[in-house]
């Protein structure tokens, strides 16, 4: 995996730390994510108010999770639920939870304290792709999900 090479040659393979905007909730990923994606789907169109968003496919189990959170679920296209995790006083997105593949979370990549060594590596869902995006960074493009 691109991604978790290039946090591995950074030496942030042990603590990866992060949180919503107001500080209330804080995360520590144990290991570094899988694969860090651009999701063009309608719903993170929504969520966001942006065309896309960025996020980290991390193991459920590598993530160690601080402050109240609170939830929004619905049904996304494969039928069963996701949901949205947000910070219960600043309303920031943490994680998104999927039923179709409870082993993984989704993290918003930017709430990393530094996502500078992130290395993003497909777009999902470019048949939602807003028109006035354009895109020129050659990655893997995925009509859905990967
Ligand atoms: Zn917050
Ligand atoms: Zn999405």
């Amino acid at each position: 995996m691109r991604a978790a090479a290039e946090v591995h040659s950074r030496g942030m393979e042990t603590r990866m730390q992060g949180g919503c905007l107001c500080g209330a909730v804080r995360y520590t990923l144990t290991r570094p994510p899988n694969y860090v994606y651009f999701c063009h789907c309608h719903d993170c169109q929504k969520e966001s108010g942006s065309p896309f968003v960025t996020d980290m496919n991390v193991d459920r189990d590598a993530v160690h999770l601080e402050g109240n959170l609170t939830r929004y679920t619905r049904t996304g296209d494969s039928g069963k639920s996701i949901h949205r995790h947000f910070c219960t006083a600043c309303g920031t997105t943490v994680y998104t939870e999927f039923d179709v593949d409870p082993d993984h979370v989704s993290i918003k990549a930017c709430s990393l304290d530094d996502p500078s060594g992130l290395a993003p590596d497909r777009h999902l869902f470019v048949t939602r792709k807003q028109p006035w995006l354009h895109l020129a960074d050659g990655l893997t493009r995925y009509e859905r999900d990967c």
